[in-house]
C-alpha cells in the first residue's frame, strides 16, 4: 500500500539535532516522484470533492507539502512563517519549546474572515507549532477546514492540544 511505501521510507535518525531525539527524515518521500505524489495524493484526498478557498503551510517543511497540495486543490497557498521573515503587518504568537520559545507569523491580509482553510505540516509531535498557528487562523477569523500531517508522534499526544480540529495523519508512529 502507498502509505505503508511512505511510512517505510521516512528514516529515523536518532539524537538529531539533539540527545533523545527520533528525527523523522521525510526527505526520501520528496526524493521519489512516486512516493512525493502519492503522499500528496492522500493528503488531499478528503478536499477534492470541495476543495478550500486556500492552503495554510508551517515553515517550512510544511511549505514542501502544502504548495503542492495547494497546486492539486487549484487553491492559492499562504505560508505561516517564523518571526521576522515575513515583509508586511502580521499577526504573531508565541509558543513554548523544549528550551525557550519560538513565536510565528501570518500576514494580516492572508485570509478573509469566514475563507475557508487547510492547515498543513510534515509532522505532529508535541503539537505546539500547530497550536499556534491556529491562533493565527483564529485571529484571522478563517474557518479551518481540515489540519493535515505526514506524520504523528501519537506517545507526545499533540493531537489532544488541537481538540475541536478535524485532525489527519497518513503515518502514526508510536
Ligand atoms: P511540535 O510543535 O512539537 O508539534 O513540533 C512540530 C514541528 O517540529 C514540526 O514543524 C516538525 O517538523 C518538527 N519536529 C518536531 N519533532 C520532530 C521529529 N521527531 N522529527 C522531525 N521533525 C520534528
Amino acid at each position: 500500500m502507498a502509505v505503508d511505501a511512505i511510512r517505510d521510507a521516512i528514516k529515523d535518525v536518532v539524537d538529531f539535532p539533539k540527545e533523545g531525539i527520533v528525527f523523522k527524515d521525510i526527505t526520501p518521500v520528496l526524493r521519489s516522484e512516486k512516493l512525493f505524489e502519492e503522499a500528496i495524493d492522500l493528503l488531499v484526498a478528503p478536499y477534492m470533492d470541495s476543495p478550500p478557498d486556500c492552503v495554510v503551510g508551517i515553515e517550512s517543511r510544511g511549505f514542501i507539502f502544502g504548495s503542492a497540495m495547494a497546486l492539486r486543490l487549484g487553491t492559492g497557498f499562504v505560508p505561516i512563517r517564523k518571526k521576522g521573515k515575513l515583509p508586511r503587518e502580521t499577526f504573531e504568537e508565541s509558543y513554548e519549546l523544549e528550551y525557550g520559545e519560538a513565536t510565528i507569523e501570518i500576514h494580516r491580509d492572508a485570509l478573509k474572515p469566514g475563507e475557508r482553510a487547510v492547515l498543513v505540516d510534515d509532522l505532529l509531535a508535541t503539537g505546539g507549532t500547530a497550536r499556534a498557528a491556529l491562533g493565527l487562523l483564529e485571529r484571522l477569523g478563517v474557518e479551518v477546514v481540515g489540519v493535515d500531517f505526514l506524520v504523528e508522534l501519537t506517545f507526545l499526544n499533540g493531537r489532544e492540544r488541537l481538540s475541536g480540529y478535524p485532525v489527519n495523519a497518513l503515518i502514526a508512529f508510536d
